[in-house]
């Protein structure tokens, strides 16, 4: 791996070398380095201010011992993290993750991405990330619970409205964040808005549970209406059955698409009919059970173990929204050879470096995770908008902003490509556009922080 320009060089050997065995955050961190050579040849103050140096180190790591009972009256340790990556714009704000490949690796690249992904949205949000390598899948909702409660007790000492806005993420929904917002509540006795993603009657808003599928829809459309195509008649992938599996699936429809295969993380299903969203719903969302069993229910599908296979289905447009790292190259390179010539991230850094390679090597339309994906954390920071005001907006009011929010992310991605000379190239236009403007307010400062 080699960079042109020699500070970049410099940072990137620096975060190699003191975070061994991190290859996650090193992989976030090259992709972004490399996307910014043209801003550093042009601008000296970044490296004469150390703004990348500081960007790449998180201002704060909490890790945690999390300590529950189980259902057999059993002690369980699991461990704990939040790191406060960036606070230049906005409080820490990202995602709590709750599965077991949770490690410290995991948690700074996604925080890491976060800086970049909501100074896009244009909001006033810093960035974080946190979890815990806790299953949920399999437990009994009292040890959901009682794991819950253990882990505010931790992380409540660093978060609230002000400072760190955590929400949810892989493993963590509807239920887990209302013990988490219950018990934070129970232990700073305060009514809040520490945590985004809430119920409808405790603080949450209308719109966030379909803000991230429903965003990845809007950005795409975008990008393919600007190349003079668009969702309708296409057939779409979605890899995920989870929240931004759902409701990509459901926006996508609305546009006019057939989304026609979908997973868990234990196989896919393909109903050459179009999935059918329902009982979708019904399985993974209601009764927490496998996607292999929609075939029960529908005769023409089909459902095969292991989930590389979804990317080997024929298709105009894939959605990859489960998880970091499920296309490689070879994944890759057979969509492209079986007709699929857009490729948007709902997941978190889902295509490895190899894989992007093939879409540009293919002139396949590429929307990058942290534009592409960006409608979750934009409605939260809605949220926190609304709690401050002590008022709840309508699904419209909040939707309507969503799609403005898209829209501007798309096109700041856009420009920032066209002005640095990569036109079409998303992927250097949003990590050049979340960049500059953390970057601006960290010259400000001077080397406050
Ligand atoms: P959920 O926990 O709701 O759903 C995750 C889904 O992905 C589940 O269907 C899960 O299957 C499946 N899955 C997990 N690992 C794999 C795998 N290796 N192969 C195939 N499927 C797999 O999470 P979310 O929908 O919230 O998050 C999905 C992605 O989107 C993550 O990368 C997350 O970081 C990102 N994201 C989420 C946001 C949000 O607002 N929720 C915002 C921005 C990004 P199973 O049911 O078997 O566990």
């Amino acid at each position: 791996m080699s960079f042109k320009n020699a500070y970049l060089q410099r940072v990137y050997d620096g975060v190699v070398a003191r975070n061994a065995g991190e290859p996650e955050f090193h992989q976030a961190v090259h992709e972004v380095l490399e996307s910014l050579e043209p801003v550093c040849d042009a601008d000296p103050r970044y490296e004469k201010m150390g703004v990348l140096e500081r960007l790449c180190e998180p201002e704060r790591v909490i890790y945690f011992r999390v300590p529950w009972v189980d259902d057999n009256g059993k002690v369980q340790v699991n461990r704990g993290f939040r790191v406060q990556f960036s606070s230049a714009i906005g409080p820490y704000k990202g995602g709590l993750r709750f599965h077991p490949s949770v490690n410290q690796s995991v948690i700074k690249f996604l925080g890491f991405e976060q800086i970049f992904k909501n100074s896009l949205t244009g909001l006033p949000i810093g960035a974080g990330k946190g979890g815990a390598d806790f299953d949920p899948k399999g437990k009994s909702d009292g040890e959901v619970m009682r794991f819950c409660q253990s882990f505010m007790t931790e992380l409540s000492k660093h978060i609230g409205e002000n400072t760190d806005v955590p929400a949810g993420d892989i493993g963590v929904g509807s239920r887990e964040i209302g013990f988490l917002y219950g018990q934070y509540k129970r232990l700073v006795n305060e009514f809040t808005g520490a945590i985004t993603g809430k119920g409808l009657r405790y603080g949450g808003s209308l719109a966030r549970t379909e803000a991230t599928g429903y965003g990845l829809c809007y950005f795409t459309e975008e990008m393919l209406n600007a190349n003079g195509k668009s969702f309708k008649g296409q057939r779409v992938i979605i890899s995920g059955s989870g929240n931004v599996a759902i409701y990509a699936h459901i926006k996508a429809t609305e546009f006019g698409a057939k989304v026609v295969a979908m997973s868990d993380s234990d196989g896919y299903i393909y109903d050459p009919n179009g999935i059918d969203i329902e009982t979708v719903r019904e399985l993974k969302e209601k009764n927490r059970k496998r996607i292999s069993e929609y075939v029960k229910y529908h005769s023409g599908a089909t459902y095969t173990p292991g989930c590389s296979g979804i990317w080997s289905i024929p298709c105009d447009i894939a959605l990859p929204c489960a998880t970091q790292n499920e296309i490689d190259e070879v994944s890759a390179a057979l969509l492209a050879k079986n007709g699929c010539y857009c490729v948007s991230e709902g997941a978190n850094m889902p295509s490895t470096p190899e894989a992007i390679k093939v879409y540009f090597a293919n002139k396949m339309l590429y929307g990058p995770a942290k534009a592409a994906n960006a409608g979750g954390v934009a409605t939260s920071a809605l949220e926190m908008s609304q709690n401050s005001l002590r008022y709840s907006w309508s699904f419209e009011k909040v939707d309507h902003k969503l799609q403005d929010i898209m829209k501007n992310i798309y096109n700041a991605a856009a420009d920032a490509a066209a002005l640095y000379g990569h036109e079409g190239n998303l992927m250097i236009g949003a990590n050049i556009a979340g960049f500059k403007k953390v970057a601006s307010a960290m010259l400000a400062y001077g080397v406050a922080y």
